[in-house]
């Protein structure tokens, strides 16, 4: 059995934007040289999120719009109270969609379906760089 790991490094406007990652996670699993495994893709923050999702200009839309009607920018949330920031809307976001994937590894491709995309998605309501752990493991 073998492991590789890389991170993937996104700059973000935050306020739920989506990236489609798909391309990093399939050359990092190139480099890993794993045939058969899982990959798991694991976004770095509490303000994050990682998901599949058809990449498309009307999903990419669709999504912050549900999550505003769910968890709302502006509502009395106790954590704004606690730090000040403003941000637990995205702390709450992250909760709900969560920040990691495991994807099979057949034949050195993810099984993912034609219109699945990998994305990570930035909740917070500030700029910032930010880091994405992808752990492939598998056989050669
Ligand atoms: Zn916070």
């Amino acid at each position: 059995m073998s492991t590789y790991f890389e991170e993937i490094i996104k700059t973000s406007e935050a306020n739920c934007q989506i990236f489609d990652i798909t391309e990093d996670v399939e050359e990092i699993i190139e480099k890993s040289k794993v045939k058969n495994g899982i990959v798991t893709v694991f976004a770095i923050g509490s303000t994050t999120g990682i998901t599949t999702l058809e990449y498309e200009p009307g999903l990419i839309k669709d999504l912050p719009k549900l999550l505003e009607k769910l968890i709302p920018t502006y509502q009395n949330y106790n954590h704004n109270e606690t730090w000040g920031d403003g941000n637990g809307h995205s702390h709450l976001r992250s909760a709900l969609i969560k920040t990691s994937l495991t994807i099979p590894i057949v034949s050195t491709e993810m099984t993912l379906g034609n219109w699945q995309q990998i994305v990570f998605i930035d909740f917070d309501n500030k700029q910032r760089t930010r880091r994405i752990a992808v752990q492939v493991m598998g056989e050669m």
